[in-house]
């Protein structure tokens, strides 16, 4: 045989890559605009987008300030220990830095705390129609995943804490949950705390907390302090508007921040997101702003369906998930009138989408398009 005859033999790589990675259903992101214009030949700006949860208002503007000063050094490496970022957090959660660990948005931090703590002969324990990277990163991990039937459309604490197994190394609590946005009192979520097994992380993901009255976010980075087995999951994509620079934060004690560290890359977060998250932070009034603009915007789709007749999971995020019957067709149907909501059939709710709350005009074009899609369907 050639030599060449030897390199053309057929060779299926990628049957030996990990049976349980080879299995993972990749992670749907919402539609990119870009992509819709070229699809059905529309304009851009007539398109609109309420798929992925972003700030409808954009960035903090004193986020954007941190980043053009921070370009002029776009040259460097950036601080592998986020200082300034970390004591910025450190300050606001009155922790310390040590208790941080910087992620590439909270996707990345979810990520961490899997490959630290989870393993083939492992398993973590989630709800149904939770956010839909906890299975993934589970599964990465090689770890098996215990989904635990949803009370309506919510988790059920209790069924997930009974589910807990020896081998369970993890509990992924999303709060407010996404796509659902379900959402427990602060006391509930104590009580649920306190009954799980110290030898168990609870990823607390509190990814949409800004968005909650002030009243009502759990003061969980006090918590931590309490609790060992704790990890809060944080990120700046959402009220902060960085969901483009990508990045999030973990709080818990030292000694699981610091395993967590072992396991980042250390180049995770850039040195413009760092800046921009830094600038973020002090932006009281663009988070003010966003949590306002969200409340009317809520109120504004939640009135719209009324009139329409249709049915909604009450939320208290950034989102609204809705049912639309042949949900499918009616994003479709949407999608041909330029705009873009979520389908969330991959969260075993294929009768519903997803609708993320815009500015005043994007929720009424939302809305009008609906109302289009719903009679011309009827
Ligand atoms: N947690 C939840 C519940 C989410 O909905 C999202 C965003 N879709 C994330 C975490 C991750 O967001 P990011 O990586 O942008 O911080």
């Amino acid at each position: 045989m050639s030599k060449q005859q030897a390199f053309a033999q057929p060779l299926d790589l990628c049957e030996y890559a990990l049976p349980y990675v080879r299995s993972i259903a990749p992670y749907q992101p919402g539609k990119p605009i870009a992509e819709l214009a070229r699809e059905m030949a529309l304009k851009e700006s007539d398109i609109i987008k309420l798929a992925s949860n972003e700030n409808p208002l954009g960035a903090s503007p004193m986020a954007l300030s941190a980043v053009r000063a921070a370009l002029a050094d776009a040259g460097r490496y950036p601080d592998g220990n986020g200082f300034d970022l970390k004591r910025s957090l450190a300050g606001h959660y009155r922790l310390t830095q040590d208790s941080i660990v910087l992620g590439n948005g909270s996707n990345d931090v979810l990520e961490l705390a899997a490959r630290a703590f989870l393993a083939p002969g492992t398993s973590a324990v989630y709800s149904q129609h939770a956010f839909a990277v906890y299975p993934l990163v589970t599964q990465a991990a090689g770890a098996t995943g215990i989904e635990v039937p949803a009370r309506d459309f919510g988790h059920d604490l209790e069924a997930m804490t009974a589910a807990i197994r020896g081998d369970t190394r993890i509990v992924f609590v999303a709060n407010p949950n996404n796509p659902t946005g379900t959402w427990f009192a602060p006391d509930v979520v104590l009580a649920f705390l306190k009954r799980v097994p110290a030898r168990v992380l609870v990823v607390l993901d509190e990814a949409y907390n800004e968005y909650l009255p002030a009243a009502e976010q759990a003061d969980s980075a006090r918590w931590v302090e309490h609790f060992p087995n704790l990890l809060v999951s944080r990120t700046f994509s959402k009220a902060y508007g960085l969901a483009g620079l990508r990045v999030g934060f973990g709080l818990a004690q030292a000694q699981v921040a610091d395993l967590m560290n072992r396991v980042r890359q250390p180049f995770n977060v850039n040195s413009l997101a760092q800046a921009a998250a830094v600038g973020a932070l002090e932006d009281d009034g663009f988070v003010r702003k966003s949590f306002e603009l969200n409340q009317a915007g809520m109120l504004e789709l939640t009135r719209g369906f009324k009139r329409l007749g249709v049915e909604w999971i009450p939320s208290r995020a950034n989102f609204v998930s809705f049912r639309a019957g042949r949900a499918n067709q009616v994003y479709q149907q949407l999608l041909k009138l330029g705009v873009i909501v979520r389908p969330i059939a991959a969260y075993a709710m294929p009768e519903h989408l997803r609708v993320t709350v815009g500015l005043e005009s994007e929720n009424q074009r939302f809305l009008a398009a609906l109302e289009r899609v719903l009679r011309g369907a009827s």
